[in-house]
């Protein structure tokens, strides 16, 4: 049986980082730069006020209490400002530019808000309450460099330094295609022998969450050759394709049936529970990866985060690796089979790790309990409560 890690590393070897592309900002979310973002301009582009108050010379209010007339009133956007005099002062709102000849912002609060004339409380030091030009970024600094998510907060930036489009690389277009013929959509009533189809509603949010566009196919009966022709049909927008079932030893696996004669997907077990059988190749003229994933929805899910998460993640240019683990001590006894490593679903809680009741590999309901996998390794059989195990938190 093939190992895990080497499973990882020759799916690692055929995925490649997609292409840059330039992309409105409004598409921009969840994607990643593919080049360095520098400010033309410097941020703030203007020393503007950091409240609501009037702009003084520091000098005047230096004797506070003092009364001083107010020769304008300055709102944010306003561009046409008066220069103002010793002695006079100008109502001045946050973030409107500050008038030549002011040195400091006294805030309304410490004023009896007049709008003629005004008493100002308080003395201000000069700088007070204004926000000079370049606090934030100089001009022709970087804001953001290439490699970076780019998430609510980068997309502010973005858009903060005038930027209307960017060159990223895209989300990942990831299809998923179910297969089975006791599948039942969700919604629909069962008819025995069925099952309502979990996996592609699973592996959709999984892409999604992974940074990726899915598209759910949906589920194919048990025929090859209209597994082939869905799968062709939704081969021109992806960049990946999951499907799941089909891949086993039994009959009636139309995944392994229709892809096996092709010669570029290769079917084998690999060693780990759940999810031993794992295929993995390539499809269409366009040599799209293609993840065959095993029916059984934990095993399904598994195989997702140990295989096709990575793969995502070297897609859209990201650093390439296997799941991040921490460690934690178990606080139950544990098993797990001679020569196969081990995905327990359990929740992690601080430092500790609770294996949770159902670890079969249909057990659904189990893992949707859970919040991590406990990794078991290889020549591991059994471990004791107490004992230190490596975790993946989902
Ligand atoms: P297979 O890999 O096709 O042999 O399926 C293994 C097991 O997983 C069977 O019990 C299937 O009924 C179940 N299964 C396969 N695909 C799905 C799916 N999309 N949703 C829920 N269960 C599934
Ligand atoms: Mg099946």
């Amino acid at each position: 049986m093939k190992s895990v890690d080497r499973h990882l590393t020759d799916i690692l070897a055929t995925v490649q980082p997609l292409a840059p592309l330039e992309v409105d900002l409004e598409r921009a979310h969840g994607t990643v730069l593919a080049e360095d973002v520098a400010s033309p301009v410097a941020l703030p582009p203007f020393d503007n006020s950091a409240m609501d108050g009037y702009a003084v010379r520091a000098a005047d209010v230096a004797g506070a209490p003092v009364v001083l007339p107010v020769i304008e009133d300055v709102a944010a956007g306003d561009s046409e400002l008066r220069a103002m005099g010793p002695g006079m002062v100008t109502r001045i709102m946050t973030g409107a530019p500050v008038p030549a000849g002011a040195d400091a912002v006294v805030p309304v609060e410490w004023t009896d808000g007049g709008t003629v004339r005004v008493t100002v409380h308080r003395p201000a030091p000069a700088g007070n309450a204004i926000r000079r030009s370049g606090e934030d970024v100089h001009a022709g600094e970087i804001v953001l460099r290439e490699g970076s998510v780019i998430g609510p907060a980068q997309l502010g930036i973005l858009a903060g330094v005038g930027r209307r489009r960017v060159l990223v690389r895209p989300r990942p277009r990831v299809v998923v295609i179910s297969t089975g013929a006791e599948l039942a959509e969700p919604g629909t009533s069962l008819g025995h022998g069925q099952i309502w189809e979990s996996n592609s509603f699973m592996l959709a949010a999984a892409v999604q969450e992974a940074g990726g566009e899915v598209f759910r196919a949906g589920a194919v009966t048990d025929d090859p050759q209209r597994f082939l022709s869905t799968l062709e049909a939704q081969l021109v927008r992806a960049d990946a394709v999951i499907t799941s079932g089909g891949v086993s030893m039994g009959a009636y696996e139309p995944v392994k049936e229709a892809l096996a004669p092709l010669g570029k997907v290769v079917f084998e077990k690999v060693a780990m529970q759940p999810g031993m059988p794992q295929g993995f190749g390539v499809v269409g003229d366009d040599d799209v990866p293609i993840f065959t994933l095993p029916g059984n929805p934990v095993s399904s899910f598994v195989s997702f985060v140990l295989f096709v998460e990575p793969a995502l993640r070297k897609m859209r240019g990201l650093p390439e690796g296997p799941p991040r683990t921490v460690r934690a001590t178990t606080t139950a006894y544990l098993r797990s089979p001679a020569g196969k490593r081990s995905y327990l679903r359990a929740v992690l809680s601080g430092d500790t790790v609770a294996p949770v009741v159902g670890q079969g590999s249909h057990q659904l309901a189990a893992l949707a309990s859970a919040n991590s996998l406990v990794v078991v390794p290889e020549e591991v059989t059994e471990l004791p409560e107490g004992a230190e195990v490596e975790v993946i938190p989902l």
